[in-house]
């Protein structure tokens, strides 16, 4: 039994619990101590036992409060009007740690009762301090939210002090809530990509709004059922696929049977990113069996450059530059792959249609051409990117058409490295989760992306203690 009425941290403490709260008048903090308690959880069949050492708060509400409550509040269930019933639901909420010690704000909250004879349904008064995602309190939330795009969840764990468990389902949880809240009626270019997640042999597929730069949707696999499942969540976001009129997508045949079934109205567009990786992969392959083959003086051309092949000219370190200058690309064969690859790129730089075309068709014959005389690690695949590029030419053209921009899915390939970091070892859903929370652009009803330093510095009202200050928050301050 825990004590009654005992203020043990003090006055100034608890008008600051108060304060951070925004009790105002009508609820009153009727004790505060730190205490031990004993939790018991249960892990593979064994049962464990452990103390911790807790700091709290008990609030209650005024009379006039619940009376008041009674009066306006209405059943979550039919609307109708409510009655008091005296039982007493005690509640507890995590808040932000003290001192590195877990705190519980608790409280007896009034239960209600439905007055209608067919619903009768019983509720609780709502607590101002209450997250959506129950158990924490709205501070404590938005801390979590933050320190898990920082750090991951283990590392917002290990941080915050708060059980794994509890933190992947206030996330979770959370995450859901404001993605099931999400608008997707606005849609008309919809991009969609593949991501290794796991060891690499497991994928998820990422659908987003190509124009407001948001992932909509996270499904397991890749193949064309994931359309499907797009559509079927898309049903609970006003999403109306016949508005949809660009679909962005590398060119794997599952995707084009997707977007083909389900969206037969939208243009597809091979995104130039997968263009370019295409035939940046043959680069690679040509590049690596020709150093198997080679003599010396070409094998001093290949060996340690391997970046010299697949990076853009002017992303090269000076090193590299001094060391591309000396290669004369066209003296062997992964040479002319790497400037074939090049002159792909210079398609893109043409500003209409008409003379991409064109010069597409002249690479395409020029290709085929060194091919007649070239090795079959050159030539084989080779011959299977020209194919490639002739087979999807109306879709790798359509670029032209609909202008879409790539930056947001390159973007992503960089930035899900972070999520995948962060994401190692989770499930499914907590790596949507990840996804959700990094580039949904969720309403949580607080700027998730500003530091927990900076929204210190916004908030006069002072939500958030410095004991909370997060790792960046502290390079920043020092
Ligand atoms: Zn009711």
């Amino acid at each position: 039994m825990r004590p009654r009425h005992k203020h043990g941290l003090g006055p100034d403490f608890e008008a600051l619990v108060r304060e951070q709260l925004d009790l105002g008048e009508r609820w009153r903090i009727c004790g505060s101590g730190v205490e031990e308690i004993e939790r018991k959880s249960k892990r593979e069949g064994i049962e464990a036992v452990t103390k911790e050492t807790v700091a709290y708060c008990e609030i209650e509400a005024s009379e006039g409060l619940k009376d008041a409550a009674v009066d306006a509040g209405r059943c979550p269930g039919c609307g109708g009007e409510l009655r008091r019933r005296g039982n007493r639901d005690e509640r507890s909420w995590r808040h932000l740690s003290v001192l590195g010690k877990p705190f519980e704000i608790r409280a007896t909250l009034m239960r209600l009762q439905c007055l209608s004879d067919k619903c009768g349904r019983y509720c609780s008064m709502q607590a101002p301090w209450e997250s959506p995602s129950k158990h924490f309190t709205l501070a404590q939330e938005e801390v979590v939210l933050k320190q898990v795009m920082e750090s991951g969840f283990s590392g917002a764990a290990l941080l915050l002090a708060i059980a794994a468990t509890s933190l992947h389902k206030l996330v979770g949880r959370r995450v859901e809530l404001a993605h099931a809240a999400q608008d997707w009626s606005c849609v008309t270019a919809v991009g969609v990509d593949d991501y290794a997640i796991g060891e690499g042999h497991e994928y998820v597929s990422i659908f987003s709004d190509i124009i407001t730069r948001r992932v909509l949707f996270v499904a397991a696999g890749r193949s064309h059922e994931t359309f499907k499942l797009f559509l079927e969540e898309g049903r609970k976001h006003r999403f109306r696929p016949d508005n949809v009129v660009y679909i962005s997508m590398d060119m794997g045949t599952g995707y084009i049977k997707g977007a083909m079934l389900n969206f037969p109205r939208a243009v597809i567009v091979f995104d130039k990113f997968h263009v370019i990786k295409l035939a940046n992969d043959k680069v690679d392959q040509i590049r690596r069996a020709e150093l198997g083959k080679a003599t010396a003086a070409i094998r001093g051309h290949l060996k340690g450059n391997r970046w010299i092949y697949l990076k853009n000219a002017a992303n090269l370190t000076e090193k590299e530059k001094v060391r591309f200058s000396r290669i004369d690309m066209s003296s062997f064969w992964a040479g002319r792959a790497y400037q074939i690859r090049v002159a792909l790129q210079s398609v893109y730089a043409y500003p209409d249609k008409d003379r991409a075309r064109s010069r597409l068709k002249a690479l395409i014959r020029w290709v085929r051409r060194l091919c007649k005389d070239a090795p079959a690690y050159f030539s084989v695949p080779m011959r299977s990117l020209t194919g490639t590029l002739e087979e999807r030419a109306d879709g790798i053209l359509s670029h032209w058409d609909s202008k879409l921009t790539n930056a947001f899915h390159e973007g992503m390939h960089s930035a899900y490295s972070a999520v995948k970091r962060k994401a190692r070892g989770l499930s499914f859903n907590g790596t949507r989760t990840l996804l959700y929370l990094h580039y949904g652009k969720l309403d949580f009803g607080f700027d998730l992306n500003a530091t927990l330093h900076s929204s210190l510095k916004q908030a006069p009202s002072l939500r958030l203690t410095p004991s909370t200050t997060t790792k960046s928050a502290a390079r920043e301050i020092a």
